[in-house]
């Protein structure tokens, strides 16, 4: 029984295997396996060898074999019989398939969900906005009141429906419509696509990534921030990475700082990555300005905070050592897919 049943399926996989380009091939395949002498009635014949308690079984795959080849039979003939030429537009379904061909991440959602992951380590959720906003969470509330000068420190593009609205050129609107809902602390990362009015090079482009970071707390010092941000950079470029303050400027906090890390490349030699200082720039932070708090209904007198902001494309071309910002919205494959592994 055993090995009728694997003849059966040995049967099945040549049926399977079956073309026929005109009639008279379907008609040799229904001879062969249907026709009074052919396969089945031979196998069927089989039948008084089997042992008793299996002829009810062995019936049922007979049947169903049986079942099978006819429904093989009237496919060729289907195929077949339009106008004796064969349907050369049937679907063969034995055919292999196209294979998929499989993609890998983009570098920069490399670099952000790994930024994303080590400030979660340290208890950072992740918040999110729209990339259309009002003025007001973009500028009045971060303490850019209408004709401040600051307004004019990037490029804006304005929506032309309405005045009031606007693409950010940072996410630091995500922190705001965080502070709003006035609920403390808060501890949040949020990650994000920026745009800007900018001539695209190798060094600027109109649309960006940027991750911003808020801890609003009580008692919460800059020693805090820069502890934070120690933690961040060994975890992004190792422990051997040196890092310095250098004081800055942004409407937002106050105090203000901009960091910069060893250059990766010359190890702090000088190099022409790091203009022969020794140095590159990574992100700016300081300590949130009370206005901006005020401005969101948070007692400054109780409370205060930390926030910072890199741009995720720098953090790549350091990571990965390139040099041309376009390369990443160009959509070459070459390019990406060398960008697979886990970083
Ligand atoms: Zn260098």
């Amino acid at each position: 029984m055993d090995n009728l049943l694997l003849t059966i399926d040995q049967y099945k996989t040549e049926i399977n295997n079956f073309t026929a380009s005109d009639t008279e091939t379907a008609e040799t395949f229904r001879i062969k396996y249907l026709g009074a002498k052919g396969l089945i009635k031979e196998l069927m014949g089989e039948m008084k060898n089997v042992a008793q308690e299996n002829k009810k079984s062995f019936g049922q795959v007979m049947n169903e074999f049986k079942v099978f080849a006819e429904a093989k039979y009237e496919a060729l003939k289907a195929a077949t019989t339009n106008n004796g030429k064969a349907a050369s537009d049937e679907i063969d379904l034995s055919l292999p398939a196209d294979p998929l061909p499989v993609g890998s991440r983009h570098p920069i959602s490399l670099v952000r969900n790994r930024i994303v992951a080590i400030f979660q380590r340290l208890g950072f959720a992740v918040a999110e906005g729209p990339e259309i906003e009002y003025d007001w969470h973009y500028f009045t509330a971060l303490n850019l009141p209408e004709n401040h000068p600051a307004r004019d420190m990037q490029d804006t593009f304005y929506i032309n429906q309405n005045p009031d609205w606007l693409l950010r050129t940072h996410t630091s609107s995500v922190q705001v419509r965080e502070m709003e809902k006035g609920k403390l602390p808060i501890r949040i990362i949020c990650p994000g696509r920026v745009y800007r009015n900018e001539t695209i090079s190798a060094r600027a482009h109109c649309f960006f990534h940027q991750v911003e970071g808020l801890y609003i707390a009580e008692n919460v010092s800059f020693a805090d921030l820069k502890q934070t941000l120690y933690f961040f950079v060994q975890e992004m470029f190792g422990k051997e990475v040196k890092i310095r303050f250098r004081p800055s400027y942004f409407p937002f906090t106050e105090p203000s700082a901009e960091m910069d890390i060893s250059c990766l490349i010359c190890g702090g030699t000088g190099c022409n990555v790091c203009k022969h200082t020794g140095w590159v720039e990574i992100l700016g932070c300081g300590m949130v300005h009370p206005n901006l708090l005020d401005n969101c209904g948070i007692d400054s007198n109780k409370y205060t905070g930390f926030a910072f902001g890199m741009g995720v494309e720098r953090i790549t071309m350091l990571k990965y050592q390139i040099k041309d910002l376009r390369l990443f919205s160009e959509n070459d494959v070459r390019f990406l897919k060398q960008f697979t592994s886990a970083i």
